[in-house]
């Protein structure tokens, strides 16, 4: 018996079995769910082969949160493996390194930051309204994102587009409360991912982590993040929304 048994399960953004993604994807299977996940691009045949890694081989939907045919599609590409969506898990972010991170902030051109906030911030509504005839009261929405609320060495302009992560997924909680559909965020920790090897700098990070997370912190353990993702997705949540659960060993708290 598990928190997700009978939830049908939309992960968007699994490219490697290192994507958090991927991780909730897994936690949601032990846990019951029938999980789809999605990707886009050239990256969809890494994701049809890293998903034979999970405990049951998911449906892999093509989604770029870009693309608004894609976005009217999913409700028609999500209903050839299940009848609707008990939840939907935001884990995507883009933002050009080479411009936008590592300390480049005051350079960040214009056309680079507009493609950071719709990929990792208006993506949020986009996906959520593409997935919402597919949901009904008791859904959840979950997303991921690296606490926003101050500024951090390398991060950047992806700080700035967290922010308006958050701010999304509050309004989203406004919007979508009357419906029944909640909207989380969790902020994770520095983990190893792809999205996290390509921001310079990002060593700076996890060994601060070390230092001041009271409960500590393994960079490459995926599974407190996705653990946190899935209670969300559960039940067990039921008038949380607009929330952001810190997944970070307490490092959040510390004044230092
Ligand atoms: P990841 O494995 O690289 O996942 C990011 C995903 O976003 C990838 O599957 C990527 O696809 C996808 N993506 C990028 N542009 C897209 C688009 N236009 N349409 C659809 N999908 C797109 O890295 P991750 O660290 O697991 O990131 C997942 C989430 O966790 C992100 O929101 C990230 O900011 C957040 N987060 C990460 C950390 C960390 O330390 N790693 C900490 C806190 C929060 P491609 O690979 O094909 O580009």
């Amino acid at each position: 018996m598990g928190i997700l048994d009978g939830k049908r399960i939309l992960v968007a953004g699994v490219t490697m079995d290192s994507s958090i993604g991927f991780a909730t994807a897994r936690v949601a299977q032990e846990q019951g769910a029938t999980v789809l996940i999605s990707n886009f691009g050239r990256a969809l045949n890494i994701t049809k082969r890293i998903a034979k890694r999970l405990p049951v081989e998911p449906a892999v939907l093509e989604l770029d949160v870009t693309d608004e045919a894609h976005l009217a599609a999913l409700p028609d590409a999500v209903r050839e493996h299940v009848d609707g969506l008990d939840g939907v898990v935001h884990s995507i972010a883009y933002g050009n390194p080479a411009t936008l991170l590592g300390g480049n902030f005051m350079e960040g051109p214009w056309p680079d930051v507009a493609q950071a906030l719709q990929v990792s911030a208006y993506s949020l509504k986009a996906l959520a309204q593409a997935c919402k005839p597919l949901m009904g009261p008791g859904g959840s929405i979950v997303g991921l994102t690296f606490d926003a609320t101050v500024a951090w060495p390398a991060y950047d302009w992806m700080g700035v587009a967290k922010a308006g992560l958050e701010s999304c997924s509050r309004y989203l909680a406004r919007d979508l409360g009357p419906d029944g559909i909640r909207c989380n965020l969790v902020a994770a920790g520095p983990l190893k991912t792809l999205a996290a090897k390509a921001i310079p700098g990002f060593e700076d990070l996890e060994s601060a982590w070390k230092d001041r997370a009271p409960l500590g912190w393994d960079e490459s353990d995926h599974t407190p993040t996705a653990k946190a993702v899935v209670a969300l997705l559960s039940d067990f949540f039921p008038a949380t929304s607009g929330e952001i659960v810190h997944v970070d060993g307490g490092f959040h708290a510390m004044g230092m």
